[in-house]
C-alpha cells in the first residue's frame, strides 16, 4: 500500500522505527494530490513548500529523539474555516477571498506544536452552511468513491482528502453534522466532540452555541490520536471546558463487553433508506454478539430537531455574519460609492452566496421583535426538551447507536434547488449539537460500493466510550 493510504497510527509507528520518513509520507500525499485533486477539488489552498519544510524538520527531530508527540511528521489538512497564520483563510466565501489571518486557531496551533505537517486548507460550504460542499466559491468537492456524487458537507473537503489519500488526517468543524455526515458519505471516521472539549478560538463563527472542532481520520483510532492533540482547556475560549482530559488512544483499547447501547425508535422511521437500515441492523447484531446489551429507548422530541436547529443556527449566523461589511477584513465592493451604508450593501450583496443570504434573512426574521417569542424563544425551549430526552436516556445506557444519515451520498446538483431537502439530510446529526453531546460516524459497510455511516452518540465529555465502541466495531467487522 502507498504511504498516503495508511492510517496515522500505523505511520506513527513506522516513523518511530525509522522505517520511513515524514518526507516520504508528505511526498506520497502530494503525489496523490497531483493525481486526483483536479477532479476532487478537496482543497482551496495547498502549501507544498512549507509542508516539505515541516517534514524535513520532523525528520531532523526524529534523528535525535524518538519520543516525539504522535502527530510529529504526519500530514494533516485543515478546513478553511480555521484561521492559519500567514495562510489565506476563505471560509469558502468570496467575502473572505483575500483574508490572511495574523494568528492560528488554537486547534491548528496545537497540531503544529506537536509537529504535524500542514498540507493545506480544505474546501467547504460557505461559512459551513450546507450539507454537500456545493456552496463554495471554488465549486463542489467530489466524492472520491464516485465523482458523480457529493462528498457531503460542510467539511466535505476534509473528509474527501482523508478518504482519497490527499491527507492522512484532517480537522473539520461540526455545527449540525458537518464532520459526521461527510465522513459517512466518503467512508471516513469523524468525531464531533462535546461542546467545550476543543477550543473554538480562531474558528470563524457560524453558530457559536453549536460549533465544535473535531478530527477526521481513516479509523476511530486515528480520530483518538488527533483528538488527544487538540482537546483541552484554552484560556482564549471562554466556552472551553476546564475539565480532566483523558488519553483517548488508551481508551480505545478497552473491551466493550457489558456496555449498554440504546436504540432510539424515532431514528428508525420512514424516510430512512432501507439498505442503510439493514446495514445498521447488522452492525447492532454484531455488537450484541460481542457482548453489548441492546436497549430500546425513546428520544421523543427528535421530530422537532431540524426545525429548531435551523431557527437557532440561522439566528446566530445572522448576528455572527454582521461583521463582514467591507471595512474590517476581506472583500470590499463599491469603492466608488460615497455613502457608507451603500458600500456595506454592495459588499455583502456581492460577497455572500445565495445560501448564506437566505440564512441571514431567516435569522434576522426570527430574531426580530415581533417574531422573537414565536420562533427563537420557542426553539430554545424545545432545544432544552431535546437535551432532556438524552439526559433521561443516558440514565439507562452507555451510548446510543443511530444511522449518521438517512440517505446515501447523492448526485451533484440533486438537492441544490430544494433547500428543505438539503436540510433534511441533517436529521440524525443536529440533535447532538443542540444538546452539546459528542458523536462519531464510523464506516459500517457499503451498498453498491457506497459507504454507509453509523453514528455512535455518547454522554457529555465521554468521547472515550464512543471511540472505544467505534474502534471495537471496526475490528469486529473486519473479521
Ligand atoms: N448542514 C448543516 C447546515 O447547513 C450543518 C452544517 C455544519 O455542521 N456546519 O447548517
Amino acid at each position: 500500500m502507498e504511504l498516503c493510504g495508511m492510517s496515522a497510527v500505523v505511520l506513527a509507528t513506522l516513523l518511530r522505527k525509522g522505517e520511513i520518513s515524514s518526507r516520504e509520507i508528505t511526498e506520497s500525499v502530494f503525489k496523490r494530490i497531483g493525481e486526483r485533486e483536479k477532479t476532487l477539488n478537496a482543497y482551496i489552498t495547498t502549501v507544498k513548500d512549507s509542508a516539505l519544510k515541516q517534514a524535513a524538520q520532523a525528520d531532523e527531530k526524529f534523528r535525535k529523539d524518538n519520543k516525539l508527540p504522535l502527530l510529529a511528521g504526519i500530514p494533516i489538512a485543515v478546513k478553511d474555516i480555521l484561521c492559519t497564520k500567514g495562510i489565506r483563510t476563505t471560509c469558502g466565501s468570496k467575502i473572505l477571498e483575500n483574508f490572511i489571518p495574523t494568528y492560528n486557531a488554537t486547534a491548528v496551533e496545537r497540531v503544529l506544536k506537536d509537529g504535524a505537517v500542514l498540507i493545506g486548507k480544505t474546501n467547504m460550504d460557505e461559512f459551513g452552511m450546507g450539507s454537500s460542499t456545493e456552496n463554495s466559491i471554488i465549486g463542489p468537492t467530489k466524492n472520491p468513491v464516485d465523482t458523480q456524487l457529493v462528498a457531503g458537507g460542510s467539511s466535505g473537503g476534509s473528509a474527501a482528502a482523508v478518504a482519497s489519500g490527499e491527507a492522512i488526517l484532517a480537522l473539520g468543524t461540526d455545527t449540525g453534522g458537518s464532520i459526521r455526515q461527510p465522513s459517512a458519505f466518503c467512508g471516513a471516521a469523524g468525531l464531533k466532540p462535546t461542546y467545550g472539549r476543543v477550543s473554538r478560538y480562531g474558528v470563524i463563527a457560524y453558530a457559536s452555541s453549536l460549533d465544535q472542532v473535531g478530527p477526521i481520520g481513516r479509523t476511530a483510532e486515528d480520530c483518538a490520536m488527533l483528538l488527544n492533540a487538540i482537546a483541552g482547556y484554552d484560556t482564549l475560549d471562554s466556552t472551553s471546558a476546564d475539565i480532566n482530559k483523558p488519553d483517548f488512544l488508551e481508551a480505545v483499547k478497552k473491551d466493550i463487553k457489558g456496555l449498554k447501547a440504546g436504540l432510539p425508535k424515532e431514528y428508525f422511521i420512514e424516510g430512512l433508506d432501507k439498505g442503510i437500515k439493514k446495514k445498521i441492523d447488522e452492525a447492532i447484531a454484531l455488537l450484541e454478539k460481542n457482548g453489548v446489551e441492546i436497549v430500546d429507548i425513546s428520544l421523543q422530541h427528535t421530530k422537532y430537531a431540524v426545525s429548531v436547529y435551523y431557527l437557532i443556527a440561522t439566528a446566530e449566523a445572522s448576528s455572527n455574519l454582521a461583521r463582514y461589511d467591507g471595512v474590517k477584513y476581506g472583500f470590499r465592493s463599491g469603492d466608488d460609492i460615497d455613502d457608507v451604508i451603500m458600500m456595506y450593501e454592495a459588499t455583502r450583496n456581492e460577497g455572500f452566496g445565495r445560501e448564506v443570504k437566505r440564512r441571514i434573512m431567516l435569522g434576522t426574521y426570527v430574531l426580530s421583535a415581533g417574531y422573537y417569542d414565536a420562533y427563537y424563544l420557542k426553539a430554545q425551549k424545545i432545544r432544552t426538551m431535546i437535551k432532556n430526552d438524552f439526559d433521561k436516556a443516558f440514565k439507562d445506557v452507555d451510548f446510543i447507536i443511530t444511522p449518521t444519515t438517512p440517505c446515501l451520498p447523492f448526485k451533484l446538483g440533486e438537492k441544490l434547488s430544494d433547500p428543505l431537502q438539503m436540510y433534511l439530510v441533517d436529521i440524525y446529526t443536529v440533535s447532538l449539537n443542540l444538546s452539546g453531546l459528542p458523536g462519531m460516524s464510523v464506516k459500517c459497510g457499503e451498498i453498491n460500493g457506497l459507504p454507509v455511516g453509523m453514528q455512535i452518540i455518547g454522554k457529555a465529555f465521554d468521547e472515550e466510550t464512543i471511540l472505544r465502541v467505534g474502534h471495537a466495531y471496526e475490528k469486529m467487522s473486519e473479521k
